[in-house]
């Protein structure tokens, strides 16, 4: 592996290890991996690192005696050798450098994910797109594709590209990488795949901070556990690419699913392809940052970018896999994180996962789910939904068969939030019907309890 930047105005690449003195091996497992990492490296230059304490793993806590941290590159196997290497890759962003780091893979700084991460924020911009290296001449051709699309999504303007194209790629690499966060779509993706998947990919940096320790402890935790027992490797990657100016400023929702395909691009000595799980199902798909025809147009002649799990939307999905015992006591789809724990349960998000489970008959068992108080108790101090357009969700909870105080206590959050929206007037997406029309009908339907249920099928039946 290269190990220095040679091509710094674009990436650049260091690794940093943890190396042990070589009389403190212990088993022939860390021989074996200690001589895995050395035979890439070429120069190692120790220092003295008296106490290793990172992340309190047991196979680093058993062994934290006397350790150096060799902050570069040149094998001495006489003084040490090496337990952990961190390898990292810093991507230009326009005027930012993100950072990458992978402690599992060694990861590959390669110009076809700048390439890919500078496409959003290029486009927001309104400058040229220019990358000084050469790229994979199979992506060159899409990526005007791409932009293409998100023009015609977005209303982004096109911009000049300038790349040179490199060499095609030979062979992949025989890895298949799942993009994993421990959510009813992740899990989805697992189990329709279980027999090609060999890694999960989990990112640290995306929707969980780096800086957010105990979240980020979490996660991997989630991760590790299932990876274990579905036999799948697990990669993590820690970035801070959120912080680049120019990719916050573009829409986020826009670009996310370009950035997962540049974490690709970087992994892509160890996968040959990677799958991202869709947003919106086939039935009802919409522009989006992870969608079934851009997320292919990411890929290369070394890596294959895979959209999965449009046959199902996101409630089918989480169904699905509901039964499973994994599932159960490992599924995260918090973000709010009100409460400490997987979930907090009584967030927006926390509460409609377990209204899709509790309509589908499945939600006992669902350990991972916090229930202080009653599931109507927790819908009535939700103030309102603030992004109007999954209103239509909940709405069609209303059609099922529900306890009269569960119904009673979703048709007042609708109502709270067509209050609150037309309020403000942005009451516009996800409305069966015109919102002023809708608010007069449910104020009807809650005031005569005996027509409630035949008023309120007629509304958003
Ligand atoms: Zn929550």
């Amino acid at each position: 592996m290269g190990v220095t930047a040679d091509v710094p105005e674009t990436m650049s690449k260091t690794v940093q290890m943890y190396v042990k003195t070589i009389n403190d091996i212990q088993s022939a497992q860390e021989a074996a991996r200690a001589e895995s990492c050395l035979s890439h490296i070429e120069r190692v230059e120790l220092r003295s690192f008296p106490v290793y304490s990172r992340c309190g793993r047991a196979f680093y806590s058993s062994i934290a005696s006397r350790f150096v941290l060799a902050s570069a590159v040149r094998t001495d196997q006489t003084k040490g050798v090496i337990i952990s290497s961190t390898s990292t890759v810093r991507l230009k962003i326009g005027p930012d450098i993100a950072s990458f780091s992978s402690e599992e893979v060694d990861l590959v700084p390669s110009a076809d994910a700048a390439l890919v991460a500078n496409v959003f924020p290029a486009l927001h911009a309104r400058r040229p797109l220019t990358i000084a290296q050469p790229v994979d001449p199979e992506l060159a051709k899409q990526i005007p594709k791409a932009m293409d699309l998100a023009g015609e999504w977005w209303n982004y303007r096109p911009v000049d590209i300038s790349v040179s194209e490199g060499q095609s790629a030979h062979d992949t690499a025989p890895g298949v990488g799942l993009f994993f966060s421990g959510g009813g779509d992740s899990f989805y993706s697992l189990f329709q795949g279980m027999d090609e998947t060999t890694h999960l990919i989990t990112i640290i940096g995306f929707d969980v901070k780096k800086s957010d320790t105990v979240r980020a402890g979490e996660l991997r935790e989630t991760a590790i556990t299932v990876a274990e027992e579905t036999g799948k490797i697990p990669i993590f990657v820690t970035t801070d690419v959120r912080r680049c100016r120019e990719l916050a400023r573009a829409d986020w929702r826009h670009s996310h699913g370009s950035i997962l395909a540049a974490v690709g691009h970087l992994l892509s000595d160890v996968l040959g392809e990677v799958r991202i799980t869709a947003g919106f199902s086939l039935a009802d798909l919409q522009p989006w940052g992870t969608h079934l025809y851009l997320d292919p147009l990411w890929s290369s002649s070394r890596l294959r970018v895979a959209h999965k799990g449009a046959e199902m939307n996101r409630t089918q999905r989480i169904q699905h896999v509901a039964d499973e015992a994994l599932v159960k006591k490992q599924l995260r789809v918090c973000w709010e994180y009100k409460n400490a724990g997987r979930n907090c349960g009584v967030c927006e998000k926390c509460l409609r996962t377990q209204m899709v489970l509790l309509t589908a008959g499945k939600l006992d068992g669902f350990s991972c789910f916090p229930s202080p108080d009653s599931l109507p108790e927790r819908i009535g101090r939700l103030p309102y939904l603030k992004n109007p357009q999954i209103r239509g969700a909940w709405e069609r909870f209303l059609a099922e068969d529900l306890d009269l105080r569960l119904r009673a206590s979703i048709e007042e959050l609708v109502l709270r939030t067509i209050t609150h929206h037309t309020r403000m007037g942005s009451l516009v997406h996800g409305a069966s019907t015109a919102p002023r029309r809708l608010a007069r009908k449910i104020k009807i339907a809650m005031t005569a309890p005996g027509r409630r249920a035949r008023k309120y099928g007629h509304v958003v039946g």
